[in-house]
């Protein structure tokens, strides 16, 4: 946070954009008197989540036990991979003031900030920002730029709806959730990638494969050419692992533990092969 800026100008208004810990568990950093608003879908999954402490846990048995053959052992060392050297709050952070369900209009300053729910996709309550007049949509992790994305709840037809409907507000600046700044050209290109993982992926199940094994064969094929640059290519098995849980007939939802552990297992070991550039 850059002092000078926030001395002239106090934060009073905050936004989380969904439950994943990397968008909010930085909240004790702001003003306690700083306003935080999501939505109620959101706030309902930040209770329902593991506990920073938890997946700390988890992420430092990763570290010593990585090596230990078997699911467990992999599925530790993908969390222990992806939390890098990232430092997890010791206990459960501050959660928003306010929640709203479909829409809410934000006043900060002499400037409006349109809110809207589009989520179930991401996660179970995805917010976009919207800065009318700035043409600059914050959009969560409803954009990854130059990074894979991550479908852990679905459904994909309301991802794939959401990015339609930010594509048509045409603005000039989406800052995603994760990447450099980007233009309605970054929201073609991701849904150009999940068209393809959508239905690349629902021929491998209807034949009867695994994730891994579809996981394997999408990473080795030309079509993946166009994406296997992007940051973090293995999380096309996270995603693989949702398409595959609603296509055997489960309602969209977030990942159960068991779900996202066998996913994590499965994406670090394709890593160990060596099927992603890393
Ligand atoms: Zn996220």
């Amino acid at each position: 946070m850059q002092r000078p800026l926030v001395a002239a100008a106090p934060v009073t208004e905050a936004v989380n954009t969904h439950s994943d810990g990397d968008h909010w568990w930085g909240n004790d950093t702001l003003p306690s008197a700083a306003r935080i608003t999501t939505s109620a879908a959101s706030l309902d999954a930040m209770h329902e989540d593991l506990p920073p402490a938890a997946l700390t846990a988890l992420a430092t048995t990763g570290a010593l036990i990585g090596r230990v053959p078997g699911p467990v052992g992999a599925a530790a060392a993908y969390v222990a991979r992806v939390r890098s050297d990232a430092r997890f709050p010791r206990r459960t952070p501050r959660l928003p003031d306010r929640t709203f369900h479909t829409t809410h209009r934000l006043t900060v300053g002499d400037r409006t900030v349109e809110l809207e729910r589009l989520g179930p996709c991401h996660t179970a309550g995805d917010v976009v920002a919207h800065v009318t007049d700035a043409g600059v949509v914050f959009t969560g992790d409803l954009l990854f730029v130059a990074s894979t994305p991550i479908l852990w709840n679905g459904p994909l037809d309301n991802w794939l709806a959401a990015l339609d409907r930010l594509i048509r507000w045409d603005a000039a600046v989406y800052v995603p959730g994760h990447g450099p700044t980007g233009t309605v050209d970054d929201l073609r290109a991701l849904r150009d990638y999940w068209w393809w993982l959508r239905d690349a992926g629902r021929d491998h199940h209807a034949r009867g494969s695994s994730v891994r094994q579809t996981a394997r064969e999408l990473a080795r094929s030309n079509e993946f050419g166009r994406w296997s640059a992007w940051r973090s290519p293995e999380r096309l098995v996270l995603s693989l692992s949702t398409l595959f849980d609603r296509w055997n007939g489960n309602p969209p939802g977030p990942p159960t533990v068991t779900r996202r552990a066998r996913a994590f297992a499965d994406a670090e070991t394709l890593l160990r092969e060596g099927i992603f550039p890393q």
